[in-house]
């Protein structure tokens, strides 16, 4: 894998700075395509109609906080010590990755540092770091990448349902055994799964195992989601029937948000959540004003696709 990942790029989105001229050169127009549904955006939806609309129409810049920027930089670091040779992917290469990788978040996106950080003399930017090494050696208690053979990191996988649903996300890592089987794995930087985390993270294996379902017509065999924060892991082996049920949840879920588009009615859902909502002052539960509805999107940029990497 070379230069500027998904998820280098996902930062820039989610930081607020135009999309395009970090997911392409400089003078290039990103490509576009219609609207998709992604894990995330579908999430935002359940939670909040309003904060989706913030989000995926508006696209209002969001500030990414230090965990999120943590959670991208342990994700490139897993994703980079893969194209290592087998016998070199030791605890150490990976912490060896990890200034090396924030150097290039911090060169591609200078005012992070100033953001996140009193500027790169902040004395708690060392004991950040070191929390990303934390975590990266609780990876390696959770798995030998000696071991493994990735048959996919980072993948995009976007494919279109019969419905004409047209489903988008990444794919941390796809792992495929000589037998064929197929092993969805996503890496979790934050808590360990309660409650709603773990419905939110079942809903999102789910939502790849279909759109892998589509894609290769295989139901994988495994959804394995691995918490670096505490070393617990969720497994979960989807049957097509109990995917062919979340399929028309999605599509529902789907028309729901078109019906919303047309119309512009996006209502708030104060709740619990609304704590770690970058708009709070714009919305109305919470006696604000937002801005004029801007309309249903004709197109989006694919580097949306993206910028869900960071909400998830
Ligand atoms: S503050 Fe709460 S109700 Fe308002 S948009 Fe954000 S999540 Fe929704």
């Amino acid at each position: 894998m070379s230069g500027a990942s998904p998820t280098l790029r996902s930062v820039t989105d989610s930081a607020g700075a135009a999309t395009s001229p970090a997911a392409t050169g400089p003078g290039e127009v990103a490509p576009r395509r219609r609207p998709a549904l992604s894990p995330s955006r579908a999430g935002d939806f359940k939670q909040c109609p309003l904060l989706y609309r913030f989000r995926a129409i508006d696209r209002l810049p969001e500030l990414p906080s230090r965990a999120q920027i943590r959670g991208t930089l342990v994700h490139t670091v897993l994703e980079r010590l893969y194209d290592l040779p087998a016998a070199q992917r030791a605890p150490e290469a990976a912490r060896g990755l990890v200034r090396p990788v924030w150097a290039e978040l911090c060169a591609e996106l200078p005012e992070l540092v100033e953001q996140l950080f009193e500027g790169p003399d902040d004395p708690e930017l060392p004991r950040w770091l070191e929390s990303a090494d934390a975590l990266l050696e609780v990876y390696f208690r959770m798995e030998d990448p000696r071991r493994l053979e990735p048959a996919a990191r980072e993948l995009l996988v976007e494919t279109e349902l019969a419905s004409g649903l047209l489903l988008r996300g990444y794919v941390d890592r796809l792992d495929v055994a000589a037998t064929g089987q197929v092993r969805v794995v996503d890496y979790k930087t934050g808590a360990a799964p309660r409650e709603v985390a773990e419905v939110k993270a079942l809903f999102q294996m789910k939502f790849y195992a279909l759109a892998l379902l589509q894609l290769r017509g295989v139901v994988p065999t495994q959804l394995r989601l691995l918490y670096l924060a505490d070393g617990e892991s969720l497994t979960y082996e989807p049957d097509e029937a109990e995917l062919r049920r979340f399929e028309r949840t999605l599509e529902a879920i789907w028309r729901a948000i078109r019906e919303a588009g047309e119309s512009g009615d996006f209502r708030p859902n104060r709740g619990r959540m609304c704590e770690w909502c970058s708009h709070k002052a714009l919305c109305p539960a919470w006696g604000g004003t937002p801005p004029a509805y801007p309309g249903w999107p004709a197109e989006e940029d694919v580097a949306t696709a993206a910028l869900e990497h960071l909400a998830q």
